[in-house]
């Protein structure tokens, strides 16, 4: 334990955030944490990801660096969760959630790829008193959802209608994310509600071509 200990430290002994005091338990990116700052950085990194997730995607960060993180923390805390001795209850049950989501976002890191298109779409709000229509294109498509362009404001939680311009397939899809970009450009982030492959492409071609790699990853 010592020696994993010591080989999980970098070049800080002391917590990397603020004027923590406290012993480096784990590292992560570089950084070096106690563990109640480990934790802390790993349910912050966690919500980060899962709002890309619902948005533009994990590929917009980069699916190595989330695929280090997955890898780094559960690492860390499986190793705390195992040698700590003074761990509470609530500690424990913190660490082994971190495991357990890691492990859903390596999931979707699998099974949810995104492909950039351009496909033309009529958004259609029906909100009470704020009815709107606009006329737009995705950005990125999902098999689950897309990020599409969008100048109407829509929160996280509206229901929309996308209706595709080209073939006039209908699906009411919820906002999941939305990230304004400027007045210009505003991109929300949709999930479909109950409906299946609305853009008819092939899933499990374009996994295979955006990451030939995986079929042979084993993490
Ligand atoms: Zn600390």
């Amino acid at each position: 334990m010592q020696i994993l200990l010591s080989r999980m430290m970098t070049t800080a002994h002391k917590c990397g955030i603020g004027k923590c005091a406290q012993a480096v338990v784990a590292s992560l990116d570089g950084g070096a944490f106690c563990r109640e700052h480990f934790i802390l950085v790993c349910y912050k990194r966690l919500d980060d990801y899962e709002a890309l997730r619902k948005g533009p995607g994990l590929m917009a960060a980069g699916t190595e660096s989330v695929r280090r993180f997955i890898h780094e923390c559960t690492r860390a805390a499986d190793h705390i969760e195992h040698t700590a001795r003074d761990l509470d209850n609530l500690e424990r049950a913190k660490l082994l959630h971190i495991i357990l989501s890691a492990s859903e976002l390596g999931r979707h890191l699998r099974r949810s790829p995104r492909k950039a298109a351009s496909i033309p779409v009529r958004l259609a709000s029906d909100k009470l008193g704020g009815t709107w229509e606009e006329e737009t294109e995705t950005v990125l498509v999902s098999r689950y959802g897309a990020l599409v362009r969008c100048k109407h404001p829509a929160k996280a939680g509206d229901t929309l209608s996308l209706i595709r311009s080209d073939t006039g397939a209908t699906a009411k899809a919820r906002v999941a994310w939305q990230r304004p970009l400027g007045e210009e450009d505003v991109r929300i982030g949709v999930e479909f509600l109950g409906c299946e492959n609305f853009w008819g492409l092939d899933w499990a071609a374009v996994e295979d071509s955006l990451n030939p790699q995986m079929n042979t990853d084993t993490h």
